[in-house]
């Protein structure tokens, strides 16, 4: 994998600076507007968390964190043909884990039905909402475009009664769905769409995951958006750009329903990512098609997907303080997010021994049965994370890559005749190999220097190469994947028919890798660096003691790549 220079393309350097919506907030406070402020994340339980969602999530918790507010998590689930507890179950642990404390807050928008039928009956009673009979086509068809003027409903100026009447009726299910719905009455003649009278309840006979069947009326987003909002006293409520154009509608509604101290919507850029996939809708699709092992595969940017590859909370939150909130939408590089993990483990974490691609070396000169321990320290940069014992006997496995017969230039690893450090053990001279009809290297050759131990050499002789390696008598077996990205952005994200252009080896499992004895106590979401390989995390759906699984984080920086022309 080639290593990029991680760059946040956001166009904007305001993570030290104060961002453009705590500009704004602060503005509200000195001028007394609110006089607190209430934030809070509405996902739709109808898929996973992703990224952008987690770039959401801080930005809300943050902001009410600093300036000494609250934050609500609020499922906003009012559409019950996508919904499902499975996405509220995964949500709350996603919100959790990323740090985001919402204490007691935790709230449905269907618990707020009730108050949403009676700001409907409000609006009605106004003079402001009215029961449609046109049909799904008509009323699209009615509303114009950006050069028609809408045209007015039929059933426009129906009484307040009849409106009031039929509405009951609505929810006490005498309509089929699509047979009627209830509008805002507000302006056809609006240059913005949204205006245009826009549908604010329908009729929907379908079970609900947290009211059942005790409505058979659901109220549409953009006017139960709102009112979740205020209902919760929430100060500013921030979203994403598609929805600028949704703000007068969303400042109608608490106006028109008569909230006292409405809560204001500013809308953000959401985060877009290179080379991954983060809409909802193209990784439910992913999933069902099998493509991916699930939600959680390791090579989607789901929450849960980054949690089971071996992100850390702490990673999420660096990644967004540098890419910042802008107004703009852009992509950041994936490079960046992974800048970010190595970061953070860098210093954290144990740098362990694990040969991926095995191939046998011996020791032609150690004593058969002799195993002894090399004291390797934890990590080099971090001495308090101390040092450990490391079996070590006459065979051992290196990496494959690690010899070459015939070596090209600038190769100081083994080759016959050259010496290298055994990292932490000894110094080896090659003397050869074995190889099989295939012509195959099975077996490399090497005598040893007992004179030094710890991999330095009385005399001051010095070797070019360090190689690492695993006893073979003790190492464990297990398994590694890695992984590369699942879009295949070089040749553009997506095919002319819109479907993903996905890269055929986004992954590769090696079944025969041995690592460290240590490593066989790796439970579930252990990380490690495994040294000159990079960042692996035990997998958590499928390391068993009895067959460990390694997810690959992220490669390290430097590394040397042999050219391959
Ligand atoms: P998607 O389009 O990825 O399916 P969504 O917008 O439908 O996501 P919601 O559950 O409605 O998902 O979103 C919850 C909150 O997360 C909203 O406030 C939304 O604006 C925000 N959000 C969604 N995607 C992003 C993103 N890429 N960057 C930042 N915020 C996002
Ligand atoms: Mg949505």
């Amino acid at each position: 994998m080639e290593e990029k220079t991680p760059v946040a393309e956001t166009g904007e350097k305001e993570t030290v600076s104060k961002n453009f919506i705590e500009q704004e907030i602060e503005k509200d406070l000195a001028e007394g507007v609110y006089d607190h402020v209430q934030t809070r994340f509405p996902p739709e339980p109808n898929g996973y968390l992703h990224i952008g969602h987690a770039k959401s999530i801080l930005l809300n918790y943050g902001l009410a964190k600093k300036y000494g507010g609250k934050f609500n998590l609020r499922f906003d689930d009012t559409n019950p043909t996508k919904e499902k507890v499975e996405f509220v179950e995964s949500i709350k642990a996603d919100v959790q884990w990323l740090g985001a404390d919402y204490e007691d807050r935790l709230f449905f928008a269907s618990d707020y039905f009730e108050q949403m039928y009676e700001c409907a009956v409000l609006l009605i009673k106004k003079g402001k909402a009215f029961v449609c009979d046109l049909t799904a086509d008509q009323i699209r068809e009615y509303r114009g475009d950006f050069k028609t003027p809408g045209k007015e409903s039929p059933y426009r100026n129906r009484s307040v009664e009849e409106n009031l009447r039929l509405f009951e009726e609505m929810r006490e299910g005498k309509y089929q769905d699509g047979e009627k719905v209830l509008r805002a009455k507000i302006d056809m003649a609006s240059p913005n769409i949204n205006m245009r009278d826009p549908v604010i309840y329908r009729v929907a006979h379908m079970s609900h995951h947290n009211t059942g069947d005790k409505w058979c009326i659901y109220p549409m987003y953009d006017f139960a958006h709102p009112i979740e909002d205020a209902i919760e006293h929430i100060t500013h409520s921030i979203c994403t750009l598609e929805f600028e154009d949704h703000r007068p509608l969303y400042d109608w509604v608490v106006r028109e329903c008569e909230f006292e101290n409405p809560p204001r919507q500013i809308e953000f850029a959401k985060l877009y990512l290179t080379n991954v996939v983060t809409g909802k809708r193209y990784i439910k699709k992913l999933v069902e098609d099998g493509i991916v092992d699930g939600w959680d595969d390791p090579r989607l940017v789901s929450i849960a997907a980054l949690r089971r590859r071996g992100y850390t909370p702490e990673s999420i939150r660096m990644f967004v303080d540098l890419v910042g909130v802008a107004k703009a939408n852009s992509s950041v590089d994936y490079a960046l997010l992974e800048y970010c993990i190595r970061e953070d483990l860098k210093l954290k974490r144990a740098r362990m021994m694990a040969v991926l691609d095995p191939v046998k070396l011996v020791i032609d000169n150690y004593p058969e049965d002799q195993m002894e321990e090399v004291e390797v320290p934890n990590n080099l940069e971090n001495p308090d994370l101390g040092t450990r014992m490391v079996p070590f006997g006459r065979e051992l496995y290196i990496e494959r890559e690690d010899f070459m017969e015939v070596p090209p230039k600038k190769y100081f690893r083994m080759f016959p005749g050259n010496e290298v450090r055994l990292m932490g053990a000894y110094f080896v001279t090659c003397t050869g190999c074995e190889k099989d009809e295939n012509g195959n290297v099975t077996v490399v050759h090497c005598t040893y220097d007992p004179e030094t131990k710890g991999g330095s050499s009385a005399d001051g002789r010095k070797v070019k190469g360090t190689i690492h390696w695993v006893a073979a008598k003790t190492a464990v077996k297990a398994e590694c994947r890695l992984y590369e990205n699942i879009v295949d952005e070089e040749k553009g994200k997506l095919n002319e028919d819109g479907t993903l252009n996905l890269n055929p080896n986004s992954l590769t499992v090696l079944s025969e890798c041995y690592v460290e004895p240590e490593l066989g106590k790796a439970q579930a979401y252990d990380s490690y660096q495994f040294m000159r390989n990079g960042y692996f995390c035990a997998d958590c759906k499928d390391s068993r003691p009895d067959h460990l699984v390694f997810n690959r984080i992220v490669s390290l920086k430097s590394s040397f790549k042999l050219k391959k022309d």
